[in-house]
Formats: C-alpha cells, structure tokens, sequence
C-alpha cells in the first residue's frame, strides 16, 4: 500500500482524520484488487512499487477546490444551462509537450468555445484533453507487425522495435514531469491570452475570411463583433473567457493511485485526484465489476463514461447510480461515441431511461471513436461529414426528448495535420500522408475544427 494521505489546508477541524484515512486506503485497494483491463504487463512489480511510491510523496497538479468549482459548472450543464467542450489530442506525446503545441490545441477550444457560445447563447466550459492524457487503450496486445503494441508515451515507446515497446515503469515520472509543465503553461494561457474574446475572435474572423467555405460564417462572425463592439462601446470590462480545465482517461491505474487528495467536503469523505481535474472511463474498460468503474466511483471528481453503441439502457443507469448516489447534477457526464449510423436508434432508450431514473448527467457527444475507419492507404481517418452527422444526430435525439444537448468531446489540434478527410479544403485520402502526426487516433486540424464549430453553433441556434 502505498497510499499518502492528503489534507487540503481548508478541511475542517472536526474531521476525525486517522479514521478516514484508514477506511479511505481500505476502499483504494479493494478497487484496485478487482480485474483492471488495458493495463500494461510490466516486467519488474518491484520497480513499478518503487516508481509508484516516489510519484505519490510528489506534489499535486490539481487542487481538490478546483474540482470541487468544475463539478459546480457541471452541474449548469446537467441542467441545460451551459454546454461542455472538451478537445484536444488522442495520445499527448512527451515530444508534444511543449507551449507551442498546447497554445495551438488550447487556442482552438477557445475559438470553437466563443463560436459556440454564440450559436447556443450558453456559456461553455471549456475542459482540455491535455496534462496528462499520456495512456492509450488499444484493440489487441500486438501491431500489424507482430510487436506489443504501443500504449502510450506512459508505458512504452511508439517506436517499432520490441526494445522500444517493452513497458517501462520510468515512463510514469516523465509523464507526471510533463503533465506538471503542460499545467503550468494552460494555467498561464488560460488567466492570458486566451482568456481574451477580442483576441480569439480576430483569429476566427481570419478563418471567415481567408479559409476555403469560411464565408459561410460570415453572419455569425460579423454578429459576434458587434456584440464585442458594443460591450465596449457600454465600457463594459473586456469580456474574458473563464478557466481551462484539465482531463484524460483514467486507464493506467498505476498512475492514477499517485496523488490522491482526501475531499472531506461533500456528505462522505472521498478521494480527489490531483491529477487532473476531470477523469473519464474509456469504452474499454468499463466493465461493472473492473477496477476502473470502482476506482471512480471513490472520487469527488466529476468523472465521464464512454458509452458505444454496445451499451443497453440498463447499464447506462448503473453507471450513473453507481457513480452519482448522491444524485449530484453534473457529477457524471456521459459521452455517447456510437457512430453517425447508430446514434439516432441507440441513443434515445438510454437518455429516456436514465431521465427516468432522476439523475441529472452531462449528455456529451463524442463524434470521433464510433466513425474510424482505415482509408485505402492504410491511413486510420474519420469524415468530416460523418463527425457532423453524429452531433446532428445527437441534437435530434435531445430536441424529440426534450433533454439538453449538453456537450461535445472531440479529438483536435491547432496544427494544420492531414488526419481527418473531407471539410471544405476537401481533404482527400491522398492528401492522409502528408502531414499526419498523431500518435494514436485522426484529430481534425484547426481548420475543420472551426468549420466544425461555426457548422454546430447554427445547429443550436436552429
Ligand atoms: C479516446 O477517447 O481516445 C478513446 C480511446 O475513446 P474510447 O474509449 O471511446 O474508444
Ligand atoms: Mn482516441
């Protein structure tokens, strides 16, 4: 066992501290006992010990009252009072940590947000896949070339050679390295320059103006000008985007033990991650008796489930009970990824069942992981009009029912990478080679993730 208790300083007096730490650490390990999928075969169980140990006497990334204001925005969502974005890369790479790469991704939420924010007449919290989304679950424990497979700069090297690929406890202490860097540049971006409206809209006036179809936009982006305008003409302060938060799966649990607050806050003392603010469980390892649905269901955090199309209204209501006994609004968001041929028949049942069940969830749209396909080359891509197709889907759904649309989680950079096909450039299979640079899964490059944007912002304010 090697959990270490931590206090927030505002935790009150009467808390009895050594009991709650004693049934805290028990809970922790009968989670952590149950099978756990997607998680790596390390060679040396006494390196990844030593590891683990070190990481957890490390100083936090994320604060438990942060969390705690996160699952407060949430809570807005759920009751159809602002929407959720959530964007950023597959896989962060170790070799991507760097402020140029997080101001391109972190640059585009913002601009896609303030279109949003428009067309929906919501504010939008804007959460980040980034600082820490190192772990990648993947279909089958070997490549196409018969070597382990790559799991995400936490655990092993993409390179293709079976050295490169071994497992490498290690690997965990770069991550929380570069998780704490990537924190401290969204925490500056996010107070600085992309906290400025003015700022993020002359960057989307140029996407109207010089990008192929951004005419199109041009109503709605002229519409947010004047509105900037006249907020100044009033001398209203300059308008300023709120926080960046932080998210990425909770997958490698090794990793994610390190750094755990106790929350003594809410009705029972809970853990909080420290590493990020907002976690989710991915489509893989969502099992009802794994280690991973048990791990989250210990949090304070807000937490995400991935639903496929595989997933039936009964277990949709687990999940949430499970994870939200207290009936928290915003406290679980769960994020439909069920492809665009899917989502209209799938979708429905489960949100009429878990409204029925009086629980108030972020309803998110995850338009990327249930339209993947290989192209011809080889390349892994997803259409343009496939992506749009399953948002335009996922607003029919919540328009008939009557439930709030509440967000979107999307995979996206601020580079102009070759990963995704189609938008109004008309990016082509042939085109895939060119610059494609993902080390997992098709991002859709700046571009059509402001084509995106101004596209949904008319679907909402349809
Ligand atoms: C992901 O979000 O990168 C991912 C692996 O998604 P899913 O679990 O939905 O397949
Ligand atoms: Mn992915």
């Amino acid at each position: 066992m090697t959990y270490t208790p931590r206090w927030p300083p505002d935790t009150p007096a009467r808390i009895r501290r050594r009991a709650v730490e004693r049934a805290l650490a028990d809970r922790l390990d009968a989670a952590l006992a149950r099978p756990a999928a997607q998680q790596p075969g390390w060679p040396d169980p006494d390196r990844v010990r030593a590891v683990v140990r070190r990481l957890t006497a490390g100083e936090p990334l994320v604060a438990p009252a942060e969390t705690r204001r996160l699952l407060d925005r949430l809570g807005a969502v759920a009751r159809g009072e602002a929407l959720l974005l959530q964007s950023g890369d597959c896989a962060e790479t170790f070799a991507d940590s760097t402020e140029a790469h997080l101001r391109g991704n972190l640059g585009l939420l913002r601009r896609m947000a303030l279109v949003l924010t428009h067309g929906a007449g919501l504010p939008v919290v804007t959460v980040a896949r980034a600082a820490g989304q190192y772990a990648k679950p993947r279909s089958a424990p070997v490549d196409a070339h018969g070597l382990p497979v790559y799991r995400g700069d936490i655990v092993n090297s993409a390179e293709a050679t079976h050295a490169a690929r071994a497992p490498d406890p290690e690997r965990m202490a770069w991550a929380h390295a570069h998780a704490r860097e990537a924190m401290t540049v969204v925490r500056r971006l996010a107070r600085g320059e992309l906290a400025d409206a003015h700022a993020l809209h002359e960057e989307n006036r140029r996407f109207v103006d010089t990008a192929p179809g951004g005419r199109r936009y041009a109503a709605r982006s002229a519409a947010i000008g004047r509105g900037l305008s006249f907020m100044t003409g009033i001398g209203a302060p300059a308008p300023r985007l709120g926080e960046i938060w932080t998210s990425h799966e909770a997958l490698l649990l090794d990793h994610e033990r390190t750094l755990l607050w106790i929350d003594a806050e809410g009705t029972e003392p809970q853990l909080s991650s420290g590493l990020a603010h907002f976690l989710w469980i991915g489509e893989r390892t969502r099992q009802p008796d794994g280690a991973h649905l048990a791990f989250a269901e210990l949090l304070a955090n807000p937490v995400g489930v991935k639903i496929g199309p595989g997933t039936t209204p009964e277990q949709a209501v687990e999940y949430v009970r499970r994870l939200d006994p207290h009936g928290v609004p915003g406290r679980v968001t769960l994020i439909s990824r069920m492809g665009h041929d899917r989502i209209r028949q799938v979708l429905p049942p489960i949100v009429e069942k878990v409204t029925a069940s009086g629980r108030q969830v972020v309803w998110q749209c995850d338009p990327m992981h249930g339209n993947s396909r290989t192209a011809a080359n080889g390349y892994k891509t997803r259409h343009y009009d496939r992506i749009l197709d399953e948002i335009t889907g996922f607003l029919e759904v919540h328009r008939a029912l009557g439930t709030h649309p509440g967000g979107l989680h999307l995979e996206a950079t601020g580079e102009n990478v070759t990963e995704c096909v189609g938008g109004a450039r008309g990016l082509a299979e042939a085109d895939l080679p060119t610059r494609y640079r993902t080390a997992c899964d098709p991002r859709l490059n700046a571009e059509q993730g402001m084509e995106l944007a101004f596209a949904v912002a008319e679907l909402f304010a349809a």
